[in-house]
């Protein structure tokens, strides 16, 4: 079969891509690897970056629409008979020392709630910042709900193995794996922290691995609602009686192990968030994933100088790739369709290797 567009990733990046690209027309072969577990499996699913405010406003197009995004995504995976997101409201609560200007002035150009609630809330004895708006995702169910959508459109073909060489010429892109070989017009690389095996060797990454931890606990169904986060980690509640403790960030780590470093500290992190009602919680699982960190405050998205053309990226989301994802994804597929972007692509441009990295 002849392919437009080989997407190299199966992680939310690569299969939104994949399926945005499809709805302008393109014949798309994704390829994911066995071998490299999604961070968007592993991830907490919050629809907001942590800590908002401490962004460039070159972020917000990626993220503001984000909730209402993910119930069209749902509704589209839902037609199909694919599993739920459960995609959620309920809010976020933030504890930081952000100034009451800055926040008020934060608040006005984004367009997102954020109030100071000065009522005591749980064991916390300082302000909180209340953000109603914001929602979550359960980012496994979604990485489900997607295979399965991309699995019943019609043009799209998703395969599981290892690209474990690559390169392109005049003549389009090549991607060899432990089974086949692949060719196709262009490239579009969304391998998250595993990226920069495709791009330019410059020895200034555009992409690095930043592991994270979680914990999940068991507690009382209706024990929280909401997200918390303070600066030491932060609590998101799922359904059936869920709670996750998230997160360390441990840069340059590219493994998926977890480690009782990691579990001490996110247990002190529960101890402190989880609310009295979740009294006799029950730690149930940890783990870990690997997220694509990057040099800069914002991803990567757009056409790779060195190749011409012919490779195109959407990767370095970090902390906010799932919240980021269906933006990120029209825009990347917009812009390779030759469609008019719906925000202006220069801040998240891939540079040529000669570039600064300044955003
Ligand atoms: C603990 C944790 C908590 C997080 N919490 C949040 C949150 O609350 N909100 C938020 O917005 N974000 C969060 N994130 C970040 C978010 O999960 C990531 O930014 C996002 O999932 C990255 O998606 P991706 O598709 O770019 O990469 P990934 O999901 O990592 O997908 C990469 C894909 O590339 C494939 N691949 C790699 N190498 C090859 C190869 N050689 N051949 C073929 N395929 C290959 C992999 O198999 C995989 O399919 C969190 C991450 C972690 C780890």
């Amino acid at each position: 079969m002849q392919f437009d567009t080989l997407v190299i990733g199966a992680g939310v990046a690569g299969l939104m891509s994949a399926l945005e690209l499809r709805d302008r027309g393109q014949r798309v072969l994704v390829i994911g690897s066995p071998h490299a577990p999604p961070a968007s499996w592993a991830g907490g699913g919050i629809l907001s970056p942590l800590f908002p405010w401490r962004y460039p406003d070159a972020l917000l197009p990626l993220t503001s629409g984000a909730f209402s995004a993910y119930e069209h995504w749902a509704h589209r995976i839902a037609e199909v008979g694919g599993i739920s997101p459960e995609l959620a409201a309920g809010g976020m609560r933030v504890w930081d020392d952000v100034g009451a200007d800055e926040l008020a002035v934060w608040s006005q150009r984004s367009g997102m709630v954020a109030q100071w609630d000065m009522t005591p809330y749980g064991g916390m004895a300082s302000p909180s910042i209340w953000m109603p708006d914001v929602g979550r995702i359960r980012n496994p169910r979604l990485l489900k709900g997607l295979r399965h959508l991309v699995k019943a459109t019609l043009d799209i073909v998703l395969v599981d193995a290892h690209v474990q060489s690559f390169h392109s010429d005049e003549r389009g892109v090549f991607a060899r794996t432990e089974h086949e070989d692949f060719r196709a017009d262009r490239a579009l690389i969304a391998a998250g922290a595993w990226s920069d095996r495709f791009l330019p060797d410059d020895g200034k990454p555009y992409v690095f691995p930043v592991k994270g931890q979680m914990l999940m606990y068991r507690v009382p169904e209706g024990g929280l609602t909401s997200v918390l986060l303070t600066p030491n980690g932060y609590l998101i509640p799922r359904s059936s009686g869920l709670v996750l403790v998230g997160s360390t960030v441990e840069p340059g780590l590219s493994d998926s192990l977890p480690t009782h470093e990691a579990m001490d500290r996110l247990k002190t992190v529960a101890s402190q968030l989880l609310p009295p009602s979740t009294r006799g919680a029950e730690l149930v699982a940890q783990w870990a994933g690997v997220r694509p960190g990057s040099r800069r405050p914002v991803p990567w998205i757009g056409s790779v100088p060195e190749y011409g053309g012919r490779v195109w990226l959407n990767s370095g989301h970090f902390r906010n790739g799932l919240v980021c994802a269906p933006a990120s994804a029209r825009l990347v597929a917009q812009l390779m369709t030759g469609v008019a972007p719906f925000c202006n692509p220069e801040p998240y441009a891939p540079l040529l290797s000669s570039s600064s990295s300044s955003p």
